[in-house]
């Protein structure tokens, strides 16, 4: 009497097996950046919805058979002649950099920010390290720092020694977190974006104009009313709000960006792209990028979290810059926002004195008044060579 009953239900898990088996196979594909699917426009939805969950609804609900999604090989020759900058990078990390030159040339990412650790005295020897490498390669590595003692007033000599070095910019800074396992003890962390010298620091960076890129979670409730008290104390200080979309709504970055216009937002795209953790797609940022295309940044964080590291985080670079769909607008996210934040900066009394003792000493006369603090690094970086 209960033998049929069994064979059915035997049957049925059989069939359940085969289907889900079926169904999970895209997820694995979508990985290795191969054959998977692309439905004409949504081609990222695809990827992010498959690899955003684990759930057979969302990946019905983005994945096509029917179409094909582009490989990182095949986005690198449609879009490497973009310049592209990776606005957040921790290579200098362990030296990691010196590893990842070669992944930088074959998918063409022309520039990095290089910092190390974040806001531990560790992170003093890091951004040394990336100020080493700016030194051999001024054309490739922003250097930025992030070793400073932000809960002691002498950390503020820090800060003014570094962006008179040349240093671009400061950051990463761990303004704020509770849920970053890599954060949870950092020693000098802050309790929010205006505790211990950071409203005096934020001075400082309007005074070089330098930026300042700040790590905030949860990107919610207390942590960011206070982000936004330093918004609108600082007008004329940039903010990079870092991984802005990671645990974020699109809504919410769209409130942010359109109240401060001092705000700029760092987009690791690579986590909306392929994170597991992520509950948004590409797609779902791409119409706030359009509507603040001089406010955006593209970042790798160095695929933090990421199953296929630093350059699956590039590929989601691309995914993004594929997603967006008009070629003026991913070159200003690519490259030309940040390009910009550099170029505006201007050279520094130190890095002015220096170039003038280098002069004089080969009686060169020139006038270096108007010049950036890009231009004073390149010369100062060369000086042995040919000045
Ligand atoms: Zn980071």
């Amino acid at each position: 009497m209960t033998k049929k009953p069994l064979i059915y239900l035997l049957a049925s898990v059989v069939i359940v097996v085969v289907a889900l088996l079926l169904m999970s196979r895209p997820l694995f594909t979508t990985e290795g950046h191969t054959v998977a699917k692309k439905i004409g426009e949504p081609s990222v939805k695809s990827l992010t919805s498959a690899a955003a969950s684990d759930t057979a609804a969302t990946d019905t609900k983005g994945n096509s058979p029917e179409a094909e999604m582009k490989s990182l090989a095949e986005l690198v020759v449609e879009y490497g002649d973009l310049q592209l900058i990776d606005a957040h990078n921790h290579d200098a990390s362990g030296f990691t950099y010196a590893s990842m030159m070669k992944t930088w040339k074959q998918d063409s990412v022309d520039r990095i920010v290089l910092f190390g650790d974040i806001s531990e005295p560790s992170a003093i020897g890091t951004d040394e390290i990336a100020w080493n490498a700016y030194q051999e390669e001024p054309d490739k590595f922003i250097p930025f720092f992030s070793g400073i003692n932000l809960l002691d007033e002498s950390g503020l000599q820090t800060v003014k020694d570094n962006l008179e070095k040349g240093y671009f910019g400061i950051g990463e800074i761990a303004a704020a977190s509770t849920n970053s396992p890599v954060l949870a003890n950092v020693a000098w962390k802050t309790k929010d974006p205006m505790d211990g010298i950071l409203p005096k620091t934020y001075k400082l960076c309007a005074e070089y104009k330098t930026p300042v890129l700040l790590h905030i979670d949860p990107p919610t409730g207390e942590p960011v009313a206070k982000l936004e008290e330093a918004l609108e104390d600082n007008r004329d200080t940039t903010f990079i709000f870092a991984h802005i979309n990671a645990y974020n709504s699109p809504d919410h970055v769209e409130y942010l960006l359109k109240k401060h216009p001092n705000l700029y937002a760092d987009f690791f795209a690579g986590f909306t792209a392929s994170n597991p953790e992520s509950f948004n797609q590409l797609d779902d940022f791409v119409s706030i990028i359009k509507q603040f295309p001089d406010r955006f940044l593209l970042s790798t964080d160095s695929g933090y979290g990421l199953p296929g590291g630093e350059e699956k985080a590039i590929e989601g670079m691309y995914r993004l810059i594929d997603a967006l769909g008009d070629r003026h607008v991913a070159q200003q996210v690519a490259g030309g926002n940040l390009e910009r934040l550099i170029r505006m900066q201007p050279a520094t009394k130190t890095q002015l004195e220096a170039l003038r003792k280098v002069n004089d000493l080969h009686g060169i006369k020139k006038d270096l008044s108007s010049l950036t603090k890009e231009e004073a690094g390149k010369l100062l970086s060369d000086k042995e060579t040919d000045q």
